[in-house]
């Protein structure tokens, strides 16, 4: 039997193998020295991935935070996630917003229960048979919790990838999509994935950010192919020769 793909991917560009090592090496020295310690990366619990996954997808870390221990402490599992009332779920969630979040997660506690004894698969193929479990969820859940070698591609990491490899046409474009999980795939190490993704996660929250990125920390700066980034509106406008 062929192995499950990493993703749903599409052709992508593809950085020659001295490149992608380069990368790698130089993304996991700053993860080292600069990664942010954050509670979801001292766990491998499934569940507390998954919870941190889907709080972080519309939130920020500092309103995450109190959140996630607050919602672990009355939820400590799925089992318990599931046996409690939604309005109970819901009024939790408050003030985190988009309140679709908690309804799918209950949901999923609940398909976990009733199929997996109250635990989430490693696979992707049944990661991905939960109603609101997609490609980067479960890439994080197979990467963070089982440690499997799992491509991810949240906002932050498609505007690094973006940028230091590709750096022409739309980011948004459903084909550059296909392109940054390609990427994504070819890019993630056998060795240290869970490093490797939270560092390209903290790199995209930390210094390639939407606007100002700071190029001149940025240890990509060497080979990105954005660089150095001047956000548009102030971009000098090339001379007609
Ligand atoms: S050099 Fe600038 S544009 Fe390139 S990855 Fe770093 S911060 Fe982003």
């Amino acid at each position: 039997m062929s192995p499950a793909p990493l993703s749903p991917s599409g052709p992508a560009p593809s950085p020659a193998p001295p490149l992608r090592q380069r990368f790698r090496k130089r993304l996991l020295d700053w993860y080292r020295a600069n990664g942010r310690d954050l509670p979801w990366r001292n766990t491998d619990d499934p569940y507390h991935i998954l919870i941190s996954e889907v709080m972080l997808q519309q939130t920020q870390v500092d309103r995450v935070l109190p959140k996630y221990h607050e919602w672990l402490g009355k939820y400590p599992s799925l089992a318990a996630l599931a046996e409690a009332p939604i309005d109970d779920v819901t009024h939790t969630w408050r003030p985190l917003g988009y309140n679709i979040r908690p309804r799918r997660l209950h949901a999923i506690a609940r398909q976990s229960v009733e199929q997996f004894g109250g635990q989430l698969p490693s696979d992707h193929e049944t990661l991905m048979s939960f109603k609101g479990i997609g490609a980067y969820t479960a890439g994080a859940i197979r990467s963070f919790a089982f440690r499997q070698r799992a491509a991810i591609l949240d906002t932050n990491v498609a505007r690094v990838l973006f940028r230091v490899f590709i750096a022409k046409g739309d980011p948004k474009a459903h084909a550059m999509k296909r392109q940054l999980w390609g990427l994504s795939e070819l890019l993630v190490p056998r060795k240290h994935v869970f490093d490797f993704n939270q560092a390209l996660m903290d790199l995209g929250a930390m210094v390639c950010v939407a606007r100002k990125p700071r190029c001149e920390v940025c240890p990509m700066q060497r080979f990105c192919r954005s660089y150095p980034w001047t956000d548009a509106p102030s971009r000098p406008k090339r001379r007609a020769d």
